[in-house]
């Protein structure tokens, strides 16, 4: 049994505040502070070069990495750290398409984040003319998989409406046409538990600064499945995925398995906060953790439907095919939430009409969900929402 009031001692929050933003960007957890301190001044300050050695930082990718994995249901040595999610994206994306030499098409859906369509029609654009990005609707993606497509490159959660994939299904399905799969786990590492080795997944990437608590710009994680990994020519060829990074060679030859997907010089400081904020998943068990996340998003959606009349649901009914997020449209909906966040109920906006609240069983109680709920529905009530400030746009929404 996972013990959440455990858990929820273990984060730094704000007095007052009820976070429902953790998947978009996680709290600090409390030991994450003292460990970065310690990196800074007793390993950087201290050790100066010698730490990469002695304190063990060139392995701290891939050491982390095997932590991630866990939560993935990754086997050790198949996950490693660093860059940002959008470079592996480009990685695996890259790597999949290399290993299908004979055909051109990347397939996705249109409620893919847009950043991880970019990064593929960047590539396509790269590789030729003959390359293409084809996108339908997340319905219709079963049906397009078919024997032209090389990669089906997908995000398993909907970061705006919390919908979610069935991941093993369309695997099975991608590998009996002879395609490759990338998964996007943005919105899953840590939110619900996730099987890669189980769902037989070629590649999987996720970010660790949502629901893993790494802080802002923490680095992205990328799992290759071991069958493939030494078959993976890596596009972005760095000295640190090479096999031996200090022979210098004039030529690459890729490092042993995931490690090739290592780029340059690893990030660290946020390393050493990623694995301190992943000590709070020591205890936890993902079915524990999905089913309270489940819980307290019914209890929100009944809540709102029953006093908000003019919101509606834009998320699955069904919890089963929902992450750990829920959404509610209104055409005001930037105000809305920048009256709630006024109002110490921290929830964000996506463009043109998504109200979106995050689901973190770790640290937010039934209670807090009910006073979320409660603020929501007098600033619906009173039309708090409606005065110039709350309409005014700031740069991140
Ligand atoms: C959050 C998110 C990203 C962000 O990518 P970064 O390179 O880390 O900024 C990309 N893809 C998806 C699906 C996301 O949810």
């Amino acid at each position: 049994m996972t013990d959440f009031t455990a858990t929820r001692a273990l984060f730094d929050l704000p007095e007052g505040m009820i976070y429902l933003d953790g998947n978009s960007l996680g709290p600090l957890p409390r030991g994450v502070a003292a460990r970065v301190a310690q990196a800074i001044t007793d390993e950087w300050g201290q050790m100066l070069i010698t730490g990469w050695n002695r304190a063990g930082w060139m392995d701290l990718p891939t050491r982390v990495g095997d932590r991630v994995g866990r939560l993935i249901g990754a086997a050790p040595g198949t996950v490693t750290m660093g860059d940002t999610l959008s470079i592996k994206v480009y990685q695996a994306l890259a790597s999949a398409l290399d290993l299908r030499p004979d055909r051109r098409v990347i397939l996705s859906d249109t409620g893919n984040f847009p950043s991880d369509l970019y990064m593929a029609e960047g590539l396509c654009r790269t590789l030729g003319p003959d390359y293409s990005l084809k996108t339908v609707a997340p319905e219709a993606v079963e049906g397009a998989i078919d024997d032209t497509i090389a990669v089906l490159m997908l995000t398993e959660v909907d970061y705006r409406t919390g919908r979610k994939h069935d991941m093993a299904r369309l695997i099975a399905k991608a590998h009996a046409a002879g395609a490759l799969v990338v998964w996007d786990l943005a919105h899953s590492a840590g939110a619900i538990p996730v099987d890669v080795t189980g769902a037989d997944t070629d590649f999987a990437v996720g970010c660790s600064y949502k629901y893993l608590n790494s802080g802002p710009g923490g680095p992205a994680f990328i799992y290759i499945a071991p069958r493939l990994a030494e078959q993976v020519r890596p596009a972005l060829s760095g000295w640190l995925g090479h096999e031996a990074p200090f022979a210098f060679d004039l030529d690459y030859r890729p490092g042993r398995g995931v490690e090739r997907m290592r780029v340059g010089t690893p990030p660290i400081l946020q390393l050493a906060a990623l694995d301190a904020a992943l000590d709070v998943w020591d205890d936890v068990d993902m079915q524990a953790l999905r089913a309270r996340s489940i819980m307290l998003q019914e209890s929100f959606i009944a809540q709102v439907e029953a006093s908000c009349p003019t919101l509606t649901l834009a998320s699955p009914r069904d919890p089963q095919t929902r992450g750990s997020q829920v959404s509610f449209r209104h055409p005001d909906g930037y105000a809305i939430i920048q009256a709630l966040i006024a109002a110490n109920v921290i929830g964000d906006f996506r463009a043109p009409d998504i109200l979106r609240f995050g689901f973190t069983p770790l640290y937010l109680t039934p209670e807090d969900v009910d006073t979320a709920a409660k603020t929501l529905a007098r600033i619906m009530d009173s039309r708090a929402w409606d005065r110039p400030e709350f309409h005014a746009r700031a740069k991140v929404t």
